[in-house]
């Protein structure tokens, strides 16, 4: 392979990195004065004088942006005169509201896309304000997280603001250091982005905890999401104007410029696939966030063309240059736009190659793929981006791909086990990975050893509770359908009756639109205008402030429709159409860029919320043993020392790992200690017992006395505690960890009831999916991964059609009695007010199957999906449900990683869980629920003819079990009534399955 020719604009790049990455830096910090309690409490209705785009100036002495960024000057190369720029840097902060020519333009145009959307209403929409008293910050699911002013965050007290300008001084400061000094080397750069912004800087914090839009429902896009998105979007816009000598310093570019969209992906599931311990994927996974980082590293700051906005375990996607040109109207987005200029294609072919070393350094068996979209305005394709990486890295080698050689590679042996593609090594031993499988099986070792683990274990010993079972936990929230834009149009930016009730008068004229007939109205309304472009058209001027500035309908509709949802174009439509289109989307939520960051950044800390909660819920014991660990020294004589070996042993007739600590004499615990000694015992128990020891991979067994016991000191003191949980993957789009089993159910319980309270407004649309698998420790790790597998492919589901069987309106909720496809009856409540008070006209709509718009609120997708308010519903409606689910299985061996049964509703989880409760309750003895559990089970079989049917009748089946439950149980009245009715619906028998098999539980 000859080496590439470096691309004249790869140069380019890197010489004007500092100039790209200060223009980044004005990106993060152009709307900091909204980080201020003066500025809620002023959008909250005081009047006041601060003006938070002249934060700078009312500073003492006042923010010098001039003297931190001057030095950037000296780099804009010749075809960005100085009237391309703004005359202070302090205009960036000043004016991103405008429409100017030149760089000040792309930063308007990034602004204006990620955040000028959120607020298209002139005026006409005062009423959507929050005020003082309320002025909350909301989950893009409507569920009020936070009241600012009643319990203000860190970055809202004057200390707080304090440190931010200090920070941003400090930031820019660093910057102009760098900048000045022209360190050509990345890595000073990259150590100067992650202190500015990386995970744990006060920046990002602060920006996360308040709102740069405090109206509604517009209140749910955090400042730092809106400030780091448009900061990507100008960054790449600017990379694209230095590059692109014609650029005219007179343009205005504002509601023209375009990005693309680089996507980068590896098949990570082929690596799962063959992982046979859990270290073999633990520490995959190390090499492949070393590579994610490396990737990162290039695009965001060696080459500083664009930065992140979406990750994954799998794919993570850059914003990456732009178009700054105006496309004509109704192009089609659909199609590979044919527009790519080569020298970005060329571009993109060197970046390729450079993405390929970077997997070769990290020994990835497979390549990766690096796609570029089309020119984009909108974040809405990065699902069909998304899906397109996933579809071609499904096959492993899905273009031409040298395996990368390690240095000193064996070329005798046999296949490596793991990678089956590199030789071991030796001949004498099958089951021996080859130099690399090894490293990376040891990776995730060394940084145990180390402490960085967060007191998280990676043994499954440790894991394991009483009973040496573990459960492997797989959740995930079904999140496409958000990222690209479709569920969303389920969310109204307002109620069309709403609008006009607030807007009686439109130029001094009664507005035109019927409140009662609204989404009819409205259509018919604009259909009638579409012939001419009138600008002044009362309407519609008042609904969107680009009306009034706009050339044409096509021109509008682009901007409106085009731009910002997978919709048809222009051409492709009649007028219906076309004013269903413009209806639609004055009135949706729009899926802007910084909402659909915030969707998948919500999804990622909710599981992070979850992994906290787990973490000490599986750490709850009465011996406190189950979370420590001790030190062992063993007498020198018969045991053969290998550092950091694992041996395995028993004491006691209990099973005990150790691990070699290096250096040493010492072994360290790796197992579940609560096992070995009882809550009162101390350590000093274990002095002078005699070990039955064997190394892990050998038969070679050993006996050792136990000659000195103590905790862990010196280096490994972190080692002293920990958390019995190996998290295996944390995602925006899955969350799998490893627990003890008998805490798997609580973990479920809360997972279910976080869910309910989070996503109450949405739970039709964005269900919760549990997996759980049980397994004792024997059971090969390849195995409870297929099982999970296996879980999570039974676990998607469709929509299913449930039915209105009655609606309680209350006062803040509506409780709806619904039936199932099943059958069954559920309720379920939804919230129907704001916390101040108003009612919910955002969130809580459903999908109905009723084709005819009926009520006030009731709206029409354009291409037919009628949407209800949840208190507009009506005995009869048939709604459009994804069902939340769960599923079980446990597994005695891999051979059971196929019997999965069927998905249950996730609501079913939960009455299982009351209906184990009451049998522990009523049950005489453990006996009497053995009994019914067998007897029941036989009834079944004998029941049930070869298509695995009952034969009875329901009548006589419900009679038999009520028989059957009232002689094992010895109980009457309500309880029995409860538990036959369970029995039918089947939660009987798998509470008792779950619970007495899979957790060896007793009544
Ligand atoms: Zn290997």
């Amino acid at each position: 392979m000859s080496a590439p020719r470096l691309p004249k604009e790869i140069e380019a790049l890197r010489q004007y990195r500092p100039l790209l990455l200060a223009m980044e830096a004005i990106g993060w910090f152009h709307m900091a004065g909204k980080a201020r309690l003066e500025f809620l409490r002023g959008q909250g209705g005081e009047k006041s004088d601060y003006k938070e785009r002249e934060w700078h100036k009312q500073e003492t002495p006042p923010f010098a942006w001039d003297d931190l960024l001057g030095w950037a000057n000296s780099l804009f190369p010749s075809h960005l005169p100085q009237t391309a720029r703004p005359k202070s840097f302090a205009e960036f902060t000043e004016k991103h509201h405008g429409n100017d020519p030149g760089l000040l333009g792309l930063l308007q145009a990034a602004h204006g896309v990620v955040s000028g959307a959120e607020k298209n209403l002139p005026g006409s929409g005062n009423y959507l304000k929050q005020l003082i008293p309320h002025i909350w910050l909301s989950s893009p699911w409507g569920y009020p997280k936070r009241n600012l002013l009643a319990d203000p965050p860190e970055i809202l007290s004057p200390q707080g603001w304090k440190r931010l300008v200090d920070e941003i001084r400090r930031v820019l400061e660093d910057l102009k250091t760098l900048g000045t000094q022209g360190a050509g080397d990345v890595d000073p750069w990259l150590a100067w982005r992650e202190s500015a912004i990386g995970k744990d800087s006060f920046i990002r914090r602060a920006f996360l905890s308040t709102l740069a839009e405090t109206r509604l429902p517009n209140n749910d896009v955090t400042l730092w999401d809106q400030s780091y998105v448009a900061a990507a979007l100008f960054k790449s816009a600017v990379a694209r104007a230095l590059l692109d000598p014609s650029f005219d310093p007179e343009k205005r570019f504002k509601s023209t410029t375009q990005w693309y969209l680089l996507t980068v992906a590896l098949g990570t599931d082929h690596y799962e696939a063959r992982a046979i311990k859990i270290s073999d994927w633990t520490g995959m996974q190390g090499a492949v966030e070393a590579f994610f980082r490396e990737v990162s590293g290039l695009v965001e700051v060696d080459l500083a063309a664009g930065s992140l906005l979406y990750k994954d375990g799998a794919v993570a996607v850059f914003s990456f240059l732009g178009e700054l040109d105006q496309p004509s109207p109704g192009t089609r987005k659909d199609q590979p736009s044919p527009a790519t200029p080569k020298w970005i294609t060329g571009l993109l072919g060197w970046i390729t190659d450079q993405i390929e070393n970077l997997a070769k350094a990290q020994k990835l068996e497979y390549p990766p793929f690096v796609g570029l979209s089309g020119p984009t305005r909108s974040l809405v394709p990065m699902v069909r981006e998304w899906r397109r990486a996933k579809e071609a890295v499904s096959i492993p080698i899905h273009r031409r791909w040298d395996i990368p050689e390690p240095e000193s590679s064996p070329s005798q042996g046999h296949v490596c086990p793991i990678c089956r593609l590199r030789p071991n090594g030796d001949p004498t031993d099958k089951g021996k990975p080859c130099p690399v499988c090894l490293k990376r099986r040891h990776r995730r070792l060394d940084e145990w050893l180390r402490g960085h683990l967060d007191n998280n274990t990676i043994w499954f010993e440790e894991v394991a509770d009483q009973n040496g079972r573990l459960a492997l936990l797989t959740l995930s929230l079904d999140l496409e359908g958000w990222l690209n834009g479709e569920r969303v149009d389920s969310l109204r930016t307002q109620a069309i009756p709403e609008w006009v009730r607030f807007n009686p008068l439109l130029d001094g004229q009664p507005n035109p639109i019927d409140p009662q007939k609204a989404y009819e109205s409205l259509t018919d309304y604009i259909g009638k205008r579409l012939n001419a472009y009138n600008q002044s058209d009362p309407v519609l001027s008042n609904l969107q402030e680009g009306f009034r500035h706009e050339r044409s309908w096509p021109f509008f509709f682009k901007k409106i429709v085009e731009d910002r949802a997978q919709a048809p174009s222009w051409d492709d439509l009649n007028d219906d159409q076309r004013a269903a289109w413009i209806a639609h989307q004055l009135f949706r939520k729009l899926p802007s860029p910084g909402r659909v960051y915030r969707f998948w950044r919500e999804a990622e800390d909710f599981f992070h919320e979850l992994l906290g909660k787990f973490r000490q819920l599986v750490a709850r014991s009465s011996n406190p043993w189950r979370v420590q660990r001790l030190v062992l020294e063993l007498e020198a004589n018969g045991i053969s020392r290998t550092d950091l070996e694992l041996y395995n042993g028993r004491w006691r007739g209990k099973p005990l790992s150790l691990l070699h600590l290096p250096n040493s004499k010492s072994f360290l615990t790796t197992s579940n200690l609560a096992r070995l000694l009882r809550p009162e015992e101390a350590e000093k128990a274990l002095k002078d017992e005699r070990i039955e020891l064997w190394m892990e991979d050998s038969q070679a067994r050993f006996s050792a006395k136990v000659v000195a016991v103590r905790r862990p000191e010196g280096a490994y003191a972190r080692l002293g505690v920990y958390h019995p949980v190996i998290p295996l993957e944390l995602s925006p789009l899955r969350f799998r960890l490893l627990v003890p089993l008998e805490a798997a159910s609580e973990c479920v319980d809360l997972a279910v009831s976080l869910w309910q309270e989070r996503f109450s407004r949405v739970w039709d649309r964005l269900p919760l999916r549990v997996g759980v698998v049980g397994f004792p420790r024997s059971v090969a790790f390849q195995g409870v991964i297929e099982g999970a597998r296996n879980l999570e492919e039974a676990l998607q589901g469709g929509e299913e059609r449930w039915t209105v069987k009655d609606v309680f309106p209350e006062k803040g909720f509506v409780a709806l009695l619904l039936q199932r496809e099943d059958g069954r009856l559920i309720q379920r409540v939804v919230p129907t007010l704001l916390p101040d008070g108003r009612e919910d006209v955002f969130y809580p709509y459903v999908a109905v199957e009723d084709p005819k718009v009926r009520h006030p609120r009731d709206f029409r997708h354009p291409e037919g999906q009628v949407y209800r308010h949840v208190a507009d519903l009506r005995l009869g409606d048939s709604i459009r449900v994804a069902p939340a689910r769960a599923l079980t299985l446990f597994m005695e061996s891999t051979a059971e990683r196929f019997e999965v049964p069927s998905p249950r509703y996730l609501e079913e989880w939960s009455r299982m869980r009351e209906v184990w409760a009451l049998l522990q309750r009523v049950a005489p003895s453990q006996a009497a629920l053995q009994r019914l559990r067998s007897e029941m089970a036989r009834l079944e079989a004998d029941w049930s003819n070869p298509e695995g049917r009952l034969a009875a009748s329901s009548e006589l089946w419900r009679a038999t079990l009520k028989a059957l439950i009232a002689e094992a149980l010895e109980v009457r009245g309500g309880f029995l009534e409860a538990l036959v009715e369970a029995a039918l619906e089947g939660t009987l028998q798998w509470a008792m399955d779950w619970h007495m098999t899979a957790l060896k539980e007793g009544a």
